[in-house]
């Protein structure tokens, strides 16, 4: 059976969901899985993967662990020795930074934030969105071992399994770079690219302070993050980084809030592959109405409070 070697990040000792879907990509499409986890805390999040249907995990600790480039050349080598059909990381921005880096240590190609992975004759198939969602490709690898993030949110993370063989190795080889110091951000907030809940913002909320009603429902969700159109980061009122779009970030959770957004095209890449769309916009002919599940013709600043104060009491049901 083909194994693939999957990147797990961890947080404080607990895997990170997005590695535990890239791990699923892995096992529903009929390979084995071999995790691998770096940092001080690897060793007890690998002891949390009894459920994610991995049988073997490394931990890579020592200086060469710290850093992207010295980490793509370690699991380039675990890749490498143990024959392994390819490599897998979620599409977070350390998978974005590990895998390219990878693939060139094993002079393959990249297939980045893919949606699809599938057994196919001798080897595997991914599907990836192509020309900003318009189409999707079918693409496989003449490579040796293929490479590819897998986008967040699309893959269920498998169950079933015991505690995997846990195996330590060192890397001692820091790489290029030097790690000067790392600081918190202030608040730990959601990632809209990995939240299940995502409200995005457009235009249409017309200023920052109504903008910021949309917080208010995102918090009575609890688990989702808010996003912006270009409009709204291009105005200054959100940071880019909650940006959604062709030159944002790319979203696809379980549910996804358009709230006064038109739906242009460069929006519409960043969000279509998302579970259920609900659109709220006043003009019943706006584009974004064609991609939604559930639109809401009106006013955003009037239906927000109600929508907010019905999440809230629905949760507060539990
Ligand atoms: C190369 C390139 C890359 C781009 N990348 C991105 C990207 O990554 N992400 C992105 O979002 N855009 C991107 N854009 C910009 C994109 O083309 C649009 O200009 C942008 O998405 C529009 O943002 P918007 O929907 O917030 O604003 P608008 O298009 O102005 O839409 C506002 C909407 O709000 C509605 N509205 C108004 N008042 C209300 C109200 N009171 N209640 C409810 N609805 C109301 C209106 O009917 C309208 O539909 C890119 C453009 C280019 C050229």
């Amino acid at each position: 059976m083909s194994n693939f070697i999957v990147y797990v990040e961890q947080q404080d000792g607990s895997p990170r969901q997005a590695g535990l879907e890239a791990l699923g990509a892995a096992t529903a499409a009929g390979a084995t899985a071999t995790a691998v986890l770096s940092g001080a805390d690897a060793q007890d999040a690998a002891g949390k993967l009894a459920q994610a249907g991995v049988a073997n995990a490394i931990c890579l600790d020592g200086p060469g662990s710290e850093t992207s480039d010295a980490l793509a050349k370690g699991i380039a080598d675990i890749v490498s020795a143990q024959s392994a059909a390819g490599f897998l990381a979620a599409a977070t921005s350390t998978g974005r930074d590990l895998a390219p880096r990878i693939a060139a240590h094993l002079d393959s190609v990249l297939f980045s934030d893919i949606t699809g992975f599938e057994a196919a004759g001798d080897g595997f198939q991914v599907n990836r969105p192509w020309l900003a969602g318009k189409a999707i490709a079918s693409l496989t690898s003449s490579a040796s071992a293929m490479v590819a993030t897998t986008r967040l949110n699309v893959f269920l993370a498998q169950g079933g399994g015991s505690a995997p063989a846990v195996e330590n190795q060192t890397l001692a080889d820091a790489g290029k770079i030097r790690v000067i110091g790392l600081e918190a951000a202030a608040k730990a907030k959601l990632d809209v690219a990995e939240a299940p809940v995502v409200i995005s913002g457009g235009r249409g909320l017309k200023d920052e302070e109504t903008f910021g009603m949309l917080d208010g429902l995102a918090d009575a969700f609890g688990d989702a993050a808010v996003g912006a159109s270009r409009a709204v980061v291009d105005a200054g009122w959100r940071p880019h980084s909650e940006q959604v779009g062709q030159t944002g970030k790319t979203v696809s959770p379980k549910l996804y809030f358009a709230v006064g957004i038109s739906g242009a095209i460069q929006h519409l890449a960043g969000m279509k592959t998302s579970g259920t769309i609900v659109a709220i916009n006043k003009d019943a002919d706006a584009p974004i109405f064609k991609v939604a599940d559930y639109g809401i013709v009106g006013d955003a600043a009037e239906i927000l409070p109600a929508l907010t104060e019905a999440v809230s009491k629905i949760k507060a049901q539990g």
